[in-house]
């Protein structure tokens, strides 16, 4: 079953790309194995896929336990200040940055092991209340801030769009983050590296390859409907 709906994915992102008139290489497709287990993430992996996400620190180091090859693991739910020391060396990139205190944290905990961890600014560009990330108003500034710590490599943005029946709903979302990510780009601030735009989710991820998207986040689509009771 995975691999059917894995290769249909797949598809729908080469679709995307064509329509779009972008290269495949330039999007990575994330699948995101939250709730999953392990047997799972392998039969994906065995499909060549290296890109999981995550959205529990605790779960991050369970399956890296388990799973020891060389894959890259993304931070991708909202992260508590608290938690970071236990996923620093074992993430490969952190997309839910929305505080100056949170990329002081990881900016700690990376000189700790070393290592300067690429994060995202996660926007919630929609400003629907139920969500995390700054606004797009507040974006700049935090960028402009946590550009101070070298331990971090502020890599671009990341979005949720919110839940809609038409993904078409979410183009001008999609439109509003890329929009942003070129102004900040633009501005060529010291230590700011615009090279990712994280957006698109199961129900929308070809409308925000075509707006621009380089990280995709599948999760219902590739490992079917999550049951949070199971786990
Ligand atoms: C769960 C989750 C996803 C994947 O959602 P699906 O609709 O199952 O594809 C993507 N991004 C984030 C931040 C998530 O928490």
């Amino acid at each position: 079953m995975i691999a059917k709906q894995l290769a249909q994915v797949q598809e729908k992102i080469c679709g995307a790309c064509e329509r779009s008139g972008r290269s495949r290489s330039e999007v990575t497709l994330i699948a995101v194995s939250k709730t999953k287990p392990v047997t799972m993430i392998r039969e994906v992996m065995a499909h060549g896929i290296q890109d999981f996400g995550e959205n529990k620190a605790q779960e991050i180091v369970d399956k890296t336990s388990q799973i020891t090859e060389p894959l890259r693991w993304h931070m991708i739910g909202h992260l508590q200040r608290n938690k970071v020391k236990y996923i620093a060396d074992r993430v490969f990139m952190i997309h839910s940055v929305d505080s100056l205190r949170l990329a002081k944290e990881i900016d700690k905990e990376a000189a700790k092991c070393s290592r300067v961890i690429p994060i995202l600014i996660e926007v919630n560009v929609a400003g629907e209340e139920s969500k995390f990330g700054v606004s797009v108003e507040e974006t700049l500034p935090l960028i402009q801030s946590a550009a101070q710590f070298p331990n971090i490599r502020i890599s671009g943005l990341m979005t949720i769009a919110p839940f809609v029946e038409n993904p078409e709903e979410n183009r001008r979302i999609f439109r509003t983050l890329r929009k942003l990510y070129i102004d900040i780009k633009t501005k060529n601030i010291d230590n700011v590296y615009m090279e990712y735009l994280s957006m698109g989710m199961t129900n929308d991820y070809e409308v925000a390859i075509e707006e621009g998207a380089s990280f995709v986040r599948v999760g219902t689509g590739i490992f079917g409907e999550r049951n949070y009771n199971a786990v």
